[in-house]
């Protein structure tokens, strides 16, 4: 389920801009594949027929309609499910004790299950009255050639159109890739309803190597949408230590943008995608299709105009729910590149509240993999409308004015990934010290104090070189964001909000600028850990969140004294012992909770912003500081422009101190202990 790579990125976007996204279809010019179209228009064989003591299993899933009718489910002429109605019962259990604490959190606060533990192993279990059971290269039971009958049509149709309406990949990209790219092994995806949970389920031991169970969430934002809430996503045939490999990587990307003063945007990406794995005919990428500004009602859609490859031959796509399969003529293979150029346009730019800026920010507005796959170079052209001020990460090409448009062409020249584009009512000023030319924008010109922010970042970097390296981009733009208490880190970029530039402003910037300079070290810091260093998933974001956050820390015992760091450790340790015990770091982003969206959002804040620095602060003080910062610098070479894992810092660590850490890794990374103080 795409959605789950997602995740991620839509949490950033909330948090940025409040901007939440929804699947819709959208146009598609060239007609679509055979396989793909199959898959969109599933259909049934027959009526219903009656059955009892029906069985039906997939990996730890295991399902009994003990009575009702059963309905053959077609994609063209072949059989590829079957469609349930009657009493049954399902029960689904996890064998991965990594995510046992997570898995229970989650049964107890984010489904109206009971949960179940036998022997330890947490177990769900449920009833339905309807499921959709679709299988590719799995084996079907067969149905009795009943002579009690009864139609299903009806209720099919409103089960396929409900789950249409889940934020998720849809089912005919899931099966048709698995196709199209000869996966070759079994794919189950059942659709429960009318239990105490409506549930998706999944088993894909070929492509994601795992078995996941969701439980269907009504949108709180938009209303012909579904959410879900995960409950358990566990590996099979491989370990979670092990980052998965991609198809393909996306090595290059050439943007020519154009904005208009108000939401309009026309978006020219050309993409170089590289095969590092298994052959691909389907591409599968994100790209969102439909943004809303400034509530649900509010809806901007982003509308692919074509795909094209190298040749200018238009090339078949489906665009929906939020993520885009693009159908090729000859398959991408290992070691061999492409291009393909997206043409898009759509009414996306909005300004919050009304303020005077957009921002094309960390979220899919063009074509891309998931985070193991985000590995480009980009060179852009950002044309927007005077009065607006564009910026974009890299080196700057040229800043020059084009009759109506201010343009800006910047070019960076390292693989990255969250790249964004910025423009609004903006003064900037800069400076260049040691190679390095800072920018600090603030908006609407109102912030008095960019050269103190200047001063500061450049110390900073100055601060972070010595044990961190060379600071990894030659331009760097920090750009306030007119609102409070947050920060964001692109590559090449900071987003930072008021506080940071009006530390002597009302009341409510000083209840926010209390940790501005913990958080402009934290987001300096992201420049090495998120870019220099990148996370292959969400389940590695430690590498970026933990690492920078003390590597902040540092900073902070450097500028303001030993017992300022005491404090941030102590608080660090308060925290940690709060949300150790609802899931080990990895598994800090699918911590759910519908009753309190709060605690689940600070849950997953302290395992990631105050565990694992607690947990990196442990390593500091076995170690001692000069091995400490010896290992951050191991770590920053050893991965330098890579993607790094928690099993190959284990393994730095070992190296540098010649002792064993897996155990310590196990119970405090791993495992929901707190490590030691
Ligand atoms: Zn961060």
């Amino acid at each position: 389920m795409a959605a789950r790579i997602g995740w991620g990125w839509r949490l950033a976007a909330l948090i940025a801009a409040a901007v939440s996204i929804l699947g819709r279809p959208a146009g598609c010019q060239t007609p679509l594949p055979d396989e793909l179209r199959r898959w969109s228009e599933l259909r049934l064989d027959d009526l219903g027929r009656a059955v009892q003591g029906l069985t039906l299993s997939a990996g730890h899933l295991t399902v009994v309609l003990t009575t009702g009718h059963a309905a053959r489910v077609l994609a063209g002429d072949e059989v590829v499910g079957i469609f349930l109605r009657g009493e049954g019962t399902l029960e689904y259990a996890s064998a991965d004790p990594i995510e046992f604490p997570v898995v229970r959190n989650n049964v107890r606060h984010a489904t109206g299950l009971k949960p179940l533990d036998p022997k330890g192993q947490p177990v769900v279990r449920d009833r339905f009255n309807e499921l959709l059971w679709l299988a590719a290269d799995a084996p079907l039971p067969a149905l009795p050639a009943a002579v009690l009958r009864t139609a299903l049509e009806d209720a099919f149709a409103d089960h396929v159109r409900k789950f249409a309406m889940v934020h998720s990949s849809p089912a005919s990209h899931e099966f048709a890739a698995r196709r199209l790219n000869g996966v070759g092994q079994p794919f189950v995806r059942a659709e429960f309803t009318g239990g105490a949970e409506d549930l998706l389920y999944e088993f894909d031991p070929g492509e994601s190597k795992s078995e996941s169970l969701a439980a269907l969430r009504k949108s709180s934002w938009v209303s012909h949408r579904y959410d879900l809430n995960w409950i358990s996503d566990q590996p099979l045939g491989r370990d979670r230590r092990d980052p998965m490999v991609p198809r393909f990587i996306l090595t290059d990307v050439d943007l020519a943008v154009t904005a208009s003063v108000a939401k309009d945007v026309t978006i020219s990406a050309t993409e170089t995608l590289v095969g590092v794995g298994a052959d691909s005919r389907l591409l599968t990428l994100d790209l969102v299709d439909t943004v809303y500004a400034r509530s649900a009602g509010d809806e901007r859609r982003l509308r692919v105009k074509g795909v094209f490859d190298a040749a200018g031959n238009a090339v078949p796509f489906d665009h929906r729910s939020d993520e885009i399969v693009v159908a090729l003529a000859s398959p991408l293979a290992r070691g061999r590149s492409m291009t393909l150029r997206f043409e898009m346009e759509g009414d996306i730019l909005h300004s919050p509240r009304g303020d005077s800026y957009w921002e094309l920010g960390v979220w899919p507005w063009f074509p891309q993999p998931d985070l193991s796959g985000q590995y480009y170079k980009v060179h852009t052209v950002l044309k927007v409308r005077k009065p607006f001020v564009p910026f974009a990460p890299g080196k700057t090409i040229r800043r020059v004015e084009e009759g109506e448009y201010n343009l800006l062409e910047t070019r960076v020249d390292k693989p990255v990934q969250f790249m964004v584009l910025v423009a609004g009512r903006y003064e900037w000023v800069e400076d260049t010290k040691d190679g390095v030319t800072v920018r600090v924008a603030s908006y609407a010109g109102k912030s008095p104090n960019l050269k103190r922010v200047l001063k500061l970042a450049h110390e900073m970097i100055a601060f972070y070189e010595p044990f961190l390296g060379p600071f990894p981009f030659d331009e760097f733009n920090i750009v306030e964001i007119n609102q409070w208490g947050w920060g964001q880190a692109p590559p090449a970029f900071m987003f930072i909000t008021s506080e940071a530039f009006n530390p002597l402003g009302g009341e409510i910037n000083k209840l926010f600028s209390k940790g501005i300079n913990e958080r402009l070290a934290h987001e300096i810091a992201h420049q090495y850990w998120g870019h220099v260093v990148k996370m292959p998933s969400y389940e590695e974001q430690w590498l970026t969140e933990s690492f920078a956050e003390m590597s902040a820390g540092l900073l902070i015992r450097q500028l303001k004294g030993k017992s300022d760091f005491e404090g941030l450790a102590n608080y660090w340790r308060g925290r940690a012992e709060e949300a150790a015990g609802v899931a080990p770091i990895p598994l800090a982003n699918e911590i759910e909770n519908d009753a309190n969206e709060i605690d689940r959002w600070y849950q997953r804040t302290y395992l990631l912003y105050a565990k694992g620095p607690s947990l990196l602060n442990s390593i500091r003080l076995e170690i001692g500081d000069d091995q400490f910062l010896r290992f951050l610098r191991s770590c920053q070479a050893t991965f330098a422009w890579r993607f790094g894992s928690t099993k190959m810092v284990e393994a730095v660590l070992d190296k540098l101190t010649g002792k064993d850490w897996k155990p310590f890794f196990d119970a405090y990374y791993w495992g929901t202990a707190l490590p030691p103080r």
